[in-house]
């Protein structure tokens, strides 16, 4: 049984409270939302916190108040929402698609949004690390092959053009989501560590429509392999932007402005749609480090954009 470190637990009530803590406890300190992802690193010491500072007593950071969700709204109450079903379905079932109800009960928004991204290599106990004399990530100097973002929520941010509030001990900003997570399997958050991202603004339902679908072996639990998340904004039957984003494929949720390009201008056809699949296929480039064969998963791009695009028409 792998067994957690010993570490202190703090349970601030205010967001200044917890700036404070995890200064007063400097890089040995780590927040934790439903701690699905950050405990069971601890357990194989990719993490190793002495303070683990958690952000649940917090009640800002628990609103969902139409536009404006909290980091610790869990998955659960994200994906059961009447309101963001109805306003941003593609948030819910991003959120009703990541692993098992248990896992969606404890895990929250944020932790989803800031998971540490995954590899076969790295995903594993200290002893088996130690076995391949550990990886750049985490004890060791190799990069066996880079880690992955396995978020499904994060690619869907991305899409719609959702934004991010952090707040740190240099004050507050505002970001993106598509400038919050860097291709880089070891750095893959803009944030800085003493940051909280404190909520996710988004975008009001204007005319646009999104979809996300996820590949996975076990459709009732696993991390995925690949995920489409794909925005169109309607102007009457003519798509007048786009964007696809595809999870899984690289260290960060990994915009694709080729396929959009092929979408822009026209009412979505089978031969725009085809043209998006083929240009999302491209650089989409999946590493061999999670389920599955790379090459399939790679020409899986191609049908997971076009199911995407297929939705998206039919519900317009
Ligand atoms: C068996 C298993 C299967 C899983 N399957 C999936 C899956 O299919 N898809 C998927 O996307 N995920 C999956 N996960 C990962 C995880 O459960 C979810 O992503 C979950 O949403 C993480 O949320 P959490 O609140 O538990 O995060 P935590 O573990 O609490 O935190 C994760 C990270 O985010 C940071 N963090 C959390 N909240 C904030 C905040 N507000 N501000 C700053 N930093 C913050 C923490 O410091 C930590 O580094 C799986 C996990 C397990 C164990």
């Amino acid at each position: 049984m792998l067994r957690l470190p010993i570490f202190s637990y703090l349970q601030p009530k205010t967001l200044q409270d917890a700036l404070a803590m995890k200064r007063d406890a400097g890089p040995d300190g780590m927040f934790v939302a439903g701690g699905t992802d950050l405990y069971p690193n601890m357990k194989r010491r990719h993490q190793e916190p002495k303070t683990v500072i958690s952000l649940m007593g917090i009640p800002e950071l628990g609103r969902l108040d139409g536009r404006i969700v909290g980091p610790c709204v869990t998955l659960s109450q994200l994906s059961d929402s009447p309101t963001v079903r109805q306003s941003h379905p593609a948030i819910a079932t991003a959120a009703r698609l990541v692993s098992t109800p248990l896992l969606r009960n404890m895990g929250t928004l944020g932790g989803n949004l800031c998971l540490d991204t995954r590899c076969n290599y790295y995903n594993q106990s200290y002893e088996w690390r130690k076995s391949i004399d550990f990886c750049m990530k985490k004890d060791g100097h190799i990069c066996w092959v880079a880690a992955v973002s396995s978020s499904d929520v994060a690619p869907v941010m991305v899409a719609i053009g959702a934004e991010y509030r952090l707040v740190g001990r240099q004050g507050e900003r505002v970001v993106p989501a598509g400038r919050f997570y860097h291709n880089d399997g070891i750095n893959y958050l803009t944030k800085q560590t003493d940051e909280i991202l404190v909520d996710v603004r988004l975008p009001a339902a204007n005319g646009w429509d999104a979809v996300y679908h996820k590949l996975r072996r076990r459709g009732s639990f696993d991390f995925p392999v690949l995920g489409v998340a794909a925005w169109v904004q309607w102007n009457g039957n003519t798509v007048s932007d786009a964007r696809i984003v595809l999870g899984g494929v690289a260290s960060y949720p990994q915009e694709i402005p080729e396929a959009a390009a092929a979408l822009k201008g026209a009412p979505l056809s089978d031969d725009s749609m085809a043209a998006a699949a083929e240009a999302a296929y491209r650089p989409s480039k999946p590493m061999d480090n999670t389920d599955f064969d790379l090459s399939w998963r790679k020409q899986m791009t191609r049908v997971y954009v076009k199911r995407a695009l297929d939705e998206l028409r039919a519900r317009h």
